[in-house]
């Protein structure tokens, strides 16, 4: 007999906003050039015994560099307001090393990180001499890892490895060389956490490349990739798309506009 496959509490974490227009969101532009702004989030998954957090974002300093990313509510707070701990999570997955993903580098002083291969040499290696790809790492976010693989708090995955019963990593690429999504198994069906594989709803339902891109093939590739691994396409968590709040439910009234729950299914 068949156990079936343990699911999850899955969580969107909003903690920064970013005031921009849809040309900046596309690779060509955008004929319209309406403004469409970014928000920022970490995501919880919450098993019965266990949780993993995907991503780290970033602090109030980090933003500040980046002129004007502004911090809603610092993420502790969003972990707090769900009772999780920040220094009883034992297990991070880091999608991707940009800043704002690979932050708040000392906030999880017991958790173990979990990259990709390719994303450590992309971001410690030679395509780091590259201003364009370099400017959306923070060299003491990079620094920091390679500390915690010394420290041996890192797992390295190539490709796709599961993490625990019904949750997985998912090479993409695309946006970084080592660009990974998450997908997690939910009361409603397997759900993907595509991170920066796709900013928006728009950028991999029409198809539209974002403009922050390591190899746009595999970016393409990755859209398609990602829709087959979601039981059905509203499934799909963009990364930094402010509708994610408004399609999915709050966890309570006052967590509305801040953490919604992904596990309930878009409403
Ligand atoms: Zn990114
Ligand atoms: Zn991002």
């Amino acid at each position: 007999m068949s156990h079936p496959i343990e699911t999850y509490r899955v969580y969107a974490i909003k903690y920064a906003h970013h005031a921009r227009r849809s040309s900046a969101n596309f690779i060509g532009g955008d004929p319209h050039d309406v403004p469409m702004p970014l928000d920022y989030f970490v995501w919880a998954i919450v098993g019965k015994e266990r949780t993993w957090l995907v991503d780290t974002g970033f602090d109030q300093a980090a933003g500040d560099k980046r002129g004007g990313r502004k911090i809603i509510r610092p993420i502790q707070e969003g972990l707090m307001a769900l009772g999780i701990r920040p220094d009883s999570v034992q297990e991070v997955i880091i999608t991707h090393m940009h800043y704002d993903h690979a932050g708040n580098r000392e906030l999880f002083p017991n958790a173990r990180y979990h990259v990709q291969d390719k994303e450590m040499a992309f971001c410690t290696g030679r395509c780091m001499c590259h201003q364009p790809l370099a400017v959306h790492f923070e060299p003491d976010d990079v620094a920091s890892m390679v500390h915690k693989v010394f420290a041996g708090r890192v797992d390295f995955h190539d490709g796709d490895d599961q993490i625990a019963p019904g949750i997985s990593v998912h090479h993409m690429g695309g946006h970084t060389a080592g660009m990974q999504v998450v997908r997690v198994h939910t009361e409603k069906g397997w759900i993907v956490l595509a991170s920066d594989a796709s900013h928006f709803y728009a950028n991999i339902q029409e198809k539209r490349p974002f403009p922050a891109v390591y190899n746009v093939a595999d970016m393409m590739e990755g859209y398609r990739r990602i829709y087959s691994l979601a039981d059905r396409p509203e499934m799909v968590i963009p990364g930094h798309d402010p509708q994610v709040l408004e399609r999915f439910p709050a966890v309570s009234r006052d967590l509305e506009g801040w953490i919604v729950r992904l596990d309930a299914g878009p409403r």
